[in-house]
């Protein structure tokens, strides 16, 4: 079933020059970048983004991480998408994240946070997070 997904490369992976790097893996993939932007996000934004994460002690350090710099949202598109793009990118930790992946390919090996990339964990959450950063709401195709 093709469906969309939410991606963001965050700032360590902006910084890092690997934006054409995740573009050409999501497209051997089979997977097809829809729209892309660069923004600056803000804290609130980030509250609403992690609100699952927002009471543990690693968050501070983690927001002003994502702040730091830019990030580039990516609506993501294709088979099993949102699978896909979870098993692309690796495990959270990117101490366990296997080689290949892209987590375990450039994420910082100390700092957990510093994984390069955020992917959407459902489709549903794809959706809200796609009108969360882009403003536009997309339905799952049927
Ligand atoms: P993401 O939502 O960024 O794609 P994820 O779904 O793999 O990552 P979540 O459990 O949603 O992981 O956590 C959100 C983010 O919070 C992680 O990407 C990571 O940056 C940070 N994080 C999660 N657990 C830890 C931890 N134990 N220590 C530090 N940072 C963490
Ligand atoms: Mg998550």
């Amino acid at each position: 079933m093709k469906q969309y997904t939410y991606i963001m490369v965050k700032p360590d992976g902006v910084e890092a020059g690997l934006v054409r790097e995740i573009a050409k893996r999501i497209k051997d993939a089979g997977l097809e970048i829809v729209q892309f932007d660069v923004q600056k996000l803000t804290g609130e934004v980030l509250d609403e983004h992690y609100a699952h994460v927002k009471d543990r002690d690693f968050y501070p350090e983690m927001k002003a991480f994502m702040l730091s710099n830019f990030v580039v949202p990516m609506i993501v598109y294709g088979e099993n998408a949102v699978a896909k793009m979870r098993e692309l990118m690796g495990p959270t930790n990117s101490n366990e994240a296997a080689p290949g992946t892209i987590r375990g390919d450039y994420g910082d090996k100390e700092v957990i946070n510093k994984n390069v990339i955020h992917g959407a964990d459902s489709p549903e959450n794809a959706i809200i997070e796609i009108e969360r950063f882009f403003k536009i709401k997309l339905e799952q195709p049927k």
